[in-house]
């Protein structure tokens, strides 16, 4: 393979270099997608980040994978790699969120044509944030399990049940979820798929604080909750098979190993910097260094992964194992990166962001705790095993 740009796709790059040079300002770097609901967390800045988002409408560059005709960019999936490359590379958040890497193009596919109407240029023009009501406390790698119940009656329905781990739904306008329509059908025959407004009276959204002292999910409770009949998606019972949309485009969003590549060039940098105030265990220690030699070379095996994953896309076809193999090697990366971080700044990187003693202001302790959540989030490692194991080794289930 020749990982060099072809000509138009250097240029494109160079153009996006250029809009992020001079339209991102300074004080938006680093606010990621995924922080774990903290400051960092593009989702609790909604209204700060107003600014950038009118940018990135203007240039009509949220939703960069949508068809043009839904007033997406209708990038062909290099360039929408390309772009996920740069703004890693300069730390530019992406604000479109699950309305345009998940609801919007199911809506797309599955929506009727008042929904369309109804959400899809809301989303675009970056005024709703959207979460995803899947997971039950019964129900998370076996969804087809859940049981938050909705009862046709009258024009509406009415739901009653609880989801969790709901990320940023205390942020969130509408959701998008799945709920039970028939209690005796085999479980992924009678589910349906519900866009819900988080205003509707009998929807309680309770923050969960993780390790970090950060609520970046939710518990969500449905007390007869009324949701119009025109806020089903697809056909009553078929959902299950509409929600399998939505996953696949969660899983086969196009993500970016340079994170991963800058963390440990961070880390290098840091360990360098700081062997004189003791911050870094560097000093004298050949074993930490093969260590962190290691972590840089696994964060371009990670880059390699996921350019198998795009050539693949780019060529039409869809990656199934090889999605998984990816998001398994990256997340189990992102862990190890983060015990490396902490061997390398010793008792300081174990403090946490708020200690005056806490080495890079606790970005490492904090990483530490909250990549514990990185192999379950979006589909557990064991599950991946299992994919890889059946789909891609071809060994049989049991
Ligand atoms: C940070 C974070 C954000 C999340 N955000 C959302 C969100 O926005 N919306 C949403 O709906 N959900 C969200 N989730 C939930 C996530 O999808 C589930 O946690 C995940 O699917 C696992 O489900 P579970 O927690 O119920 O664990 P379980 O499915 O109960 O798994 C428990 C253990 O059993 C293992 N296991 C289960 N099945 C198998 C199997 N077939 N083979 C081998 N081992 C198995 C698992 O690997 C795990 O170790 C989020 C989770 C996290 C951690």
């Amino acid at each position: 393979m020749d990982f060099r740009d072809k000509p138009e796709e250097a240029a494109f790059r160079q153009e996006v270099r250029q809009f992020l040079k001079e339209e991102l300002p300074d004080r938006f770097r680093g606010i990621s997608a995924y922080e774990g609901g903290g400051r960092g967390d593009v989702r609790s800045r909604f209204g700060e980040l107003k600014e950038w988002r009118t940018k990135l409408a203007d240039k009509g560059w949220i939703a960069p994978a949508w068809p043009q005709e839904y007033g997406g960019a209708g990038f062909s999936v290099m360039q929408q790699f390309i772009m996920n490359e740069e703004f890693a590379e300069n730390r530019a958040p992406q604000v479109g969120g699950m309305g345009t890497s998940m609801i919007g193009p199911t809506l797309i596919v599955h929506g009727s044509k008042e929904q369309k109407q109804e959400h899809l240029s809301r989303i675009l023009s970056g005024e709703v944030q959207w979460c995803q009501g899947f997971s039950e406390p019964e129900s998370g790698s076996d969804l087809a399990s859940l049981q938050t119940r909705a009862v046709r009656d009258g024009d509406d329905y009415v739901i009653n049940g609880q989801k969790i781990w709901t990320s940023g739904a205390q942020y969130s306008h509408w959701m998008f979820m799945l709920a039970r329509t028939d209690p005796d059908a085999p479980k992924h025959k009678g589910i349906s798929y519900f866009m819900i407004d988080m205003k509707s009276p009998g929807v309680t959204v309770r923050p969960l604080v993780n390790m970090t002292g950060s609520a970046a999910f939710n518990e969500v409770f449905f007390e007869n909750v009324r949701v119009p009949a025109e806020n089903l998606v697809g056909e009553e019972n078929r959902g299950w098979y509409i929600g399998v949309t939505t996953l696949d485009f969660e899983r086969s969003s196009i993500g970016s190993a340079v994170g991963l590549r800058l963390q440990v060039e961070g880390l290098i940098k840091f360990a360098k910097e700081h062997t004189k105030d003791r911050q870094s265990n560097l000093e004298g220690q050949a074993t930490l260094r093969y260590e962190l030699a290691d972590r840089l070379v696994e964060a371009n095996v990670a880059r390699l992964l996921s350019y198998r994953v795009v050539t693949m896309q780019n060529k039409g076809l869809v990656p199934n194992h090889e999605a998984s193999m990816t998001k398994l090697y990256a997340s189990e990366l992102n862990q190890r990166i983060a015990r490396t971080s902490i061997k390398v700044t010793g008792l300081y990187g174990q403090l946490m962001p708020g200690s005056e003693w806490a080495a890079a202001k606790g970005r490492y302790g904090s990483s530490y705790v909250q990549t514990l959540a990185a192999t379950i989030a979006g589909g557990t490692s064991e599950v991946q095993r299992g994919i890889i194991a059946t789909r891609g080794l071809g060994l049989p289930r049991d």
